[in-house]
């Protein structure tokens, strides 16, 4: 079966779901689970929750009759599916990627856009050769726009992503210090990353550019299609004030001011108001969408608890975010605790790039500094530490942390968002 021959039942349903909890009526859904007897079960109770049609690779299993249908890789005819879809679209699609931000941009330009325009937008952080094809294939006929995340360890993976999404504007948030294993250290993650520019050259789409960065200005340069911001003489241009720790932005007689922290939230936030005037969304609106943007996922979120003012930044993190993150935290009044946990996926440079951070926040002299994992561990031979989040929590149990401010910032798997009720 092609996706084409396909695509008239696609068209029909509702969504398409990989999740077999997740499957109600009309939905399509593809069941990855591969040869096993669990492949069969999943498909006939997906069957039972109404699905429109399901997608099985095992052909013992494929039965007509019940619109199971059998395709050689079930992943590979989602990615197929999606692009045949994609082909179909005719609306503008912003694409992003880069080392940090990706998500608070996407969620920020979407608010935005949003103003204005019925717009899709990857859920959560369905950023791989699964979720973009699955974001693209929820974009439905009502949608104005797309903004898609793309996420990617190792090289020729945005170029793969590219080719689902076929971006109308590429954005690359950021090139940073992370999966420097994967990519081949730093040299390697600029070379990965810009696979989205080399897709926007060579189809003569737009990218947007931030003219602080001197890496995407120079690797833009042979980009025709340009929108700027971060320079006075940028096409946008906006002045950054702080109060309280939340970033504000100025722009012409407008003043606005987020509910974010740390001075990369100027850079995203600035992202999300340029495209909001490119696409025309009046000023106004923009500042009621980025006034009210919340974050709620762990991704340098304030939380006031008791005296004390909590920044959970426990989503992720990296040399570069984790340097950025300290750098916002010493600004912030009074004393200030600071939970690190370990970076992970840097391979090689880990050792190397963990000494770095904690000779950082040795020298922006912090009142308490504590590390969780065994990276730090290995290394961290003057303050407190901790092999895991759980050994942290037994800790705090008997010792409370007095200071004003206390940080929390590692990599997910380190989970450090456990310990918050411990604080
Ligand atoms: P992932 O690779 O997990 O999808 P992401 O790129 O989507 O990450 P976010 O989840 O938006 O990134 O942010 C993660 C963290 O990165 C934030 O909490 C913050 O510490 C840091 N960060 C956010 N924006 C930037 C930026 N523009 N530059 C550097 N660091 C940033
Ligand atoms: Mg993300």
């Amino acid at each position: 079966m092609s996706p084409e021959q396909f695509y008239p039942i696609y068209l029909k349903s509702q969504k398409v779901t990989i999740d077999s909890r997740k499957v109600s009526e009309n939905d399509v859904f593809f069941a990855f689970s591969g040869d096993n007897f669990d492949a069969a079960t999943v498909a006939l109770k997906a069957v039972e929750d109404g699905a429109l049609a399901v997608i099985v690779e095992n052909q013992k299993f494929e039965d007509h009759d019940k619109n199971i249908f059998y395709v050689d890789s079930t992943l590979e005819f989602l990615q197929d599916l999606a692009v045949f879809h994609r082909s179909q679209l005719s609306i503008p699609i912003i694409g992003l990627t880069g080392s940090n931000g990706k998500t608070t941009s996407k969620e920020l330009i979407h608010a935005v856009l949003s103003q204005k325009y019925n717009v899709q937008y990857t859920q959560g952080n369905l950023n791989n050769h699964i979720g973009v094809p699955l974001t693209v294939l929820s974009i439905k006929s009502e949608h104005q726009m797309a903004v898609i995340e793309m996420g990617a360890n190792h090289q020729k993976e945005i170029e793969f992503l590219c080719q689902i999404a076929k971006p109308n504007i590429g954005y690359i948030t950021n090139f940073g210090k992370a999966h420097l294993e994967g990519f081949g250290g730093f040299e390697g993650v600029i070379k990965g990353k810009s696979e989205l520019y080399d897709y926007i050259k060579e189809n003569n789409q737009t990218v947007l550019v931030n003219e602080n960065d001197p890496i995407q200005i120079e690797k833009t340069a042979e980009c025709n299609l340009k929108i700027t911001f971060g320079k006075p003489d940028s096409d946008y241009y906006f002045t950054p004030f702080n109060e309280e720790h939340f970033v504000g932005l100025k722009y012409q007689n407008t003043h606005l001011l987020t509910k974010l922290t740390g001075d990369y939230n100027f850079t995203n936030v600035c992202a999300a108001a340029s495209l909001g005037l490119h696409f025309g969304v009046d000023i106004k609106e923009i500042k009621t969408a980025l006034e009210d943007y919340t974050p709620t996922n762990m991704r340098s979120q304030i939380v006031k608890k008791d005296w004390k003012t909590l920044v959970l930044d426990t989503y992720n993190a990296n040399p570069s975010s984790m340097t950025a993150s300290l750098h916002n935290f010493k600004t912030f009044e009074g004393s200030k605790t600071i939970i690190i946990g370990d970076m992970l996926e840097l391979g090689e440079e880990s050792e190397k790039e963990h000494q770095a951070i904690l000779n950082l926040a040795e020298e922006l002299g912090f009142d308490e500094i504590f590390t969780v994992g065994n990276q730090f561990k290995k290394i961290n031979n003057f303050s407190l530490s901790f092999l895991s989040t759980q050994d942290l929590i037994e800790y705090l149990k008997n010792n409370k942390i007095m200071s004003d401010n206390i940080l929390l910032k590692g990599s997910r798997g380190i989970a450090l968002e456990k310990s918050i009720d411990f604080l």
